[in-house]
């Protein structure tokens, strides 16, 4: 490391607003926005970006090429760089195995498919939809893990009836929780409910070690990941560390919660995890007493939304109270109720994302 160099982390964002003045001199566009960094890994202030430019001019963007890594090495905390071209598009099937294989600094041998769900903001559902999808997929015959890395909340020792801390053996590594058959694994089943917030912040590393290095888990067909809303820092290193299949990205149809929801397509994006689709929570509200049905929100089209960014739109899920109920209570909707409309919305989901796990 050269002497001058800082030792201070290095953001993404910081680096992002660097590649933002990289012009591609054909359309006169920057190359954040013409949305061509396919990939972008920080370890320990080493850096390496991947540039997918088109191929049809690929031969011409060695310029380029060297301009961003001039540029980016400017940056004070960056110690080394290294900067690709790509000049293809994977499709996401092959992106996926690329991924499931080589991503990550964790290996976990006895996990077959690792998918986050995964929101920009809190309370859209992010929590309740991965704990059904996880006992769908388990009622398709999978085995079925689930982890709640949601520091900043987590829900799962809540929603699944988790109770008593984990147990650690001699060497250090924790047994998943058995519930409803699922192994499961949370930050909450660490600390209390009460603890403040700033404290679990702290903890994130240490959190995002244990709770996929070192829970020992057993021959699992796929582990669901709740990850935390938002795309800071926190999100960022576990996409980075996890080796992760792909991502289901949770939203409700309001336009706020869709400016969020395209921030964390672009930053799953950016990261190469093939993007499984997109979920629409609480579409519509529906009357336990009449059943008629109104729109809870007064605007935004997920739909739209996910056809724009041209990931999958995988379904919508009407708000019913039994299914917040089931949440309360600590047994999943669909293990509640498996011919219920709304189980056969998480089954329809499940068969959508199944191929994509061959
Ligand atoms: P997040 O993980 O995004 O913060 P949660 O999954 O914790 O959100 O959900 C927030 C609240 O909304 C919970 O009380 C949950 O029971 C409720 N909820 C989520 N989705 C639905 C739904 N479709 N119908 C009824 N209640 C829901």
């Amino acid at each position: 490391m050269p002497l001058s160099k800082s030792t201070a982390p290095l953001h993404v964002q910081d680096v992002m607003d660097i590649l933002k003045q990289v012009i591609d001199p054909y359309s006169g566009e920057n190359i954040v926005t013409l949305d061509w960094v396919s990939g972008l890994n920080i370890d320990q202030n080493n850096l390496t970006i991947s540039i997918n430019i088109p191929p049809e001019k690929a031969t011409n963007y060695e310029p380029l090429r060297q301009e961003v890594e001039h540029k980016v090495k400017a940056l004070p905390s960056v110690h080394k760089v290294m900067v690709v071209l790509t000049a293809h598009k994977a499709s996401s099937q092959q992106n996926m195995k690329a991924n499931s294989t080589f991503r990550g600094k964790y290996e976990l041998p006895n996990v077959k498919h690792i998918i986050a769900v995964s929101s920009c903001k809190g309370g859209v559902g992010k929590s309740t939809i991965a704990v059904n999808l996880a006992c769908t997929f388990q009622q398709q015959g999978l085995k079925v893990g689930i982890v709640d890395a949601d520091v900043y909340g987590p829900s799962l020792p809540r929603m699944l009836n988790l109770k008593g801390r984990p147990v650690i053996d001699e060497n250090k590594k924790i047994t998943p929780h058995l519930q409803y058959g699922l192994q499961c694994a949370s930050i909450g089943l660490f600390v209390n409910e009460d603890e403040p917030l700033i404290w679990r912040g702290l903890m994130v590393q240490t959190t995002i070690q244990q709770l996929f290095k070192d829970v020992k888990w057993q021959n699992l067909d796929v582990l669901i990941v709740d990850l935390p809303p938002g795309t800071g820092d926190a999100q960022l290193t576990m996409i980075q560390k996890v080796p992760l299949a792909g991502a289901i990205i949770v939203t409700t149809p309001q336009d706020i919660a869709l400016v969020e929801a395209r921030k964390t397509i672009s930053m799953f994006k950016r990261l190469e995890v093939p993007l499984l689709g997109l979920i629409e929570n609480m579409s519509i509200f529906q009357c336990p007493h009449c059943g008629v049905t109104s729109p809870l929100f007064h605007s935004g089209n997920s739909q739209q939304e996910a056809e724009r960014k041209e990931i999958p739109f995988l379904g919508q899920i009407p708000f019913i109270y039994e299914l917040s109920q089931a949440c309360d209570t600590g047994k999943p909707f669909v293990l509640k109720d498996p011919e219920h409309p709304i189980a056969k919305i998480f089954q329809n989901i499940v068969d959508q994302v199944l191929p994509f796990l061959k």
